[in-house]
């Protein structure tokens, strides 16, 4: 039997059971569909079959989440911290424990390659022990002494939260957002993307069997602007964690605004990846490709703008597209496959108009620029050549396998193009200068950048991007900063010498 069948054999009974009971919200500790009865389906991107019907909440579903995490609040609130983490252990526990469950249906519902998605479910567990042991410690504070008053601050949870996510490797960024929300002493109410719904679902049971107690936290399933937009309209919400595109969180931020939500927002990007003629050329190459091609290139951290220097660009480009070509894109549980299908038809449409773009504005398709097979959602990883930074092809997210290649000269111009971007999430900067690698990171307008490196999480360190890639920063205590409110509270120690009015 070859290692397709037998992943495709292990994924059976999980395909089973779940087209037998749908994919159910959790509200309160139960199962339910929606109120109104309504379902959609969620189909996978390798044939476009149904995987499972899916509750199509409405803002009655969405009211009773957010009323049950209310309800829920002030017990998780006040539980010992100690226990709270042991909690959320033994959710990481569970993670652990149906980790090959969940990456293989993660990467039925989505196309992800399963070399990628193995990782990406241990990567969840790892955010909860995370999160889980820093639970503790979240309500510390400082001591600011002034001459009569002793000033001290601590960190309260906000209360009930939203987590909005969306469809790429959604597993893990659930995890993500809702691991810190529960250390911290919040309640949640999770909405996943309609194209990825499942592993959520799987992420709910696991907690639930970990012991967290009902209503602590929440699924509503549902369409972005029907469940999506009630969540952040709710008036018991108190904030929302969003990840999606940024054209979503300036809708969010609108429709938060009469109850006025705090908003944490990881949005879009056009990364670029820098890479001057005196960096380690081969090194440079694995990581150019990795950064774009890896996760179907529907990574938000992605590098999807190479920024070439003329002396280096030939040969550079030419090694780059032989090796787009030899990356073998197939079958998802596929243990060989690096590229799967894109995530919907929808999806993949707009990646190939990516290819219609760049001929009308003059580029070239270096490597790929087409659809592979009828069935399905596959796309040949692709490469374009000859862009310059005001084309479409250089400005507008694609969120697909595209890499676009543009030369400059100078480190300046390379400056210069790098930040002419809406976006500013992560650069990626390749140089044996370390001096130009200091004043090149200085400049360059992104929350996150690797010298000499690809993207590697680490997460005790600060997670966002500027402009339009986000608000906000996860990671280490910047998320609980997101879920908690300082407090200052300030005691008399000698003589306040209060103004005396009326005397
Ligand atoms: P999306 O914005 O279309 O949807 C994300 C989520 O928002 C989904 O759950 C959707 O149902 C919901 N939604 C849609 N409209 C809504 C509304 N009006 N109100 C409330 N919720 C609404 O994004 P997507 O297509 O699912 O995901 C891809 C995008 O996510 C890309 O732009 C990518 O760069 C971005 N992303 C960013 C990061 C990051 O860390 N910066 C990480 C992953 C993905």
């Amino acid at each position: 039997m070859s290692e397709l069948d037998h992943n495709l054999a292990a994924l059976a009974p999980y395909l089973a059971d779940v087209g037998r009971y749908g994919i159910l919200n959790h509200i309160g500790g139960q199962a339910v569909p929606a109120a109104s009865g309504a379902w959609f389906d969620t189909t996978s991107p390798v044939d476009d079959s149904v995987i499972a019907q899916v509750a199509r909440s409405n803002a009655a579903d969405v009211d009773a989440a957010a009323q049950a995490a209310k309800a829920a609040f002030p017990a998780w609130r006040d539980m010992a911290a100690t226990d709270r983490k042991a909690i959320l252990h033994a959710i990481a526990d569970g993670i652990e424990a149906r980790a090959e469950e969940i990456a293989l249906c993660e990467c039925w519902d989505t196309g992800q390659a399963l070399r990628f998605m193995s990782k990406a479910a241990l990567r969840g567990a790892d955010n909860f022990r995370f999160f889980a042991d820093r639970a503790p410690g979240a309500r510390d504070g400082q001591s600011l002494p002034s001459p009569t008053l002793m000033n001290i601050t601590t960190r309260v949870p906000l209360g009930p939260v939203g987590v909005i996510t969306p469809w790429n490797t959604p597993f893990m960024l659930s995890t993500w957002k809702i691991a810190p929300a529960l250390a911290a002493g919040c309640t949640v109410v999770h909405k996943p993307a309609e194209f990825s719904p499942w592993t959520a679902r799987i992420l709910m049971d696991i907690a639930e069997e970990a012991g967290l107690p009902p209503g602590v936290w929440n699924l509503i399933n549902g369409l972005g602007e029907e469940a999506g937009k009630a969540l952040t309209q709710h008036p018991a919400i108190r904030a929302i964690a969003f990840v999606g595109e940024s054209a979503t969180g300036s809708a969010i931020m609108a429709q938060g605004a009469p109850t006025l939500k705090r908003v944490h927002f990881e949005l879009g990007g056009k990364n670029p990846i820098i890479v001057f003629d005196d960096a380690d050329l081969e090194a440079a190459l694995d990581a150019v490709i990795f950064m774009i091609y890896s996760l179907n290139g529907e990574r938000c951290t992605s590098s999807s703008r190479l920024l070439v220097q003329n002396t280096i660009a030939d040969e550079f480009e030419r090694k780059l597209a032989t090796r787009a070509n030899a990356i073998k894109v197939g079958h998802p549980l596929d243990p060989a496959t690096e590229v799967g299908p894109l995530i919907h038809e929808v999806h993949r449409a707009k990646v190939m108009a990516s290819f219609d773009a760049a001929r009308a504005e003059g580029a070239k398709i270096a490597a790929g620029g087409v659809r592979i097979g009828d069935t399905g959602q596959f796309v040949a990883p692709t490469l374009f050549t000859g862009a310059t930074n005001e084309m479409t092809i250089a400005q507008d997210e694609i969120f697909g396998p595209v890499l676009t290649s543009i030369r400059f000269a100078t480190e300046d111009d390379a400056l210069k193009i790098a930040n002419d971007t809406p976006y500013g999430l992560t650069g990626y900067v390749w140089t044996s200068d370390i001096a130009r690698a200091m004043r090149f990171t200085e400049e360059l307008e992104a929350g996150m950048i690797w010298v000499n490196s690809a993207n590697v999480r680490h997460l005790p360190t600060p997670f966002g991007g500027m402009k339009a890639s986000g608000i906000g920063r996860d990671g280490g205590d910047w998320s609980f900063e997101f879920y908690m409110e300082q407090k200052h509270i300030g005691i008399a120690t000698g003589d306040p010498k209060i103004p005396r009015l009326g005397v």
